[in-house]
Formats: C-alpha cells, sequence, structure tokens
C-alpha cells in the first residue's frame, strides 16, 4: 500500500485540525510533511506529522 500521512496543522488562527496525504506508488520516499503546505492556511512550517 501507498503510504498515507496524516496531519494536524498546528497554527492557532487556523481552524483546520486534522488532515490525510494518499500518496502514490509514485511518490518519492524522502517525502515528507516539510513537502506539503495546509491546505487551508497556507502555512508550512505549522504542520505536524501524526504518528499512528
Ligand atoms: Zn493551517
Amino acid at each position: 500500500m501507498p503510504k498515507t500521512l496524516e496531519a494536524v496543522c498546528t497554527d492557532d488562527d487556523c481552524t483546520l485540525d486534522m488532515f490525510e496525504l494518499h500518496y502514490t506508488y509514485d511518490m518519492p520516499d524522502e517525502t515528507g510533511i516539510t513537502d506539503f503546505a495546509c491546505p487551508y492556511c497556507g502555512g508550512t512550517d505549522c504542520l505536524d506529522e501524526v504518528e499512528l
């Protein structure tokens, strides 16, 4: 199965709580949470990966 990444936005002003990223098999292994931005506030420093 391709990786699924759960992310939370920790920005106090952002009302988005958690979202999920579903990778395809083509996603490079080194791709991580720092490569993405919050889909709501657009922040890149406020995302944290949730360890399941
Ligand atoms: Zn956000």
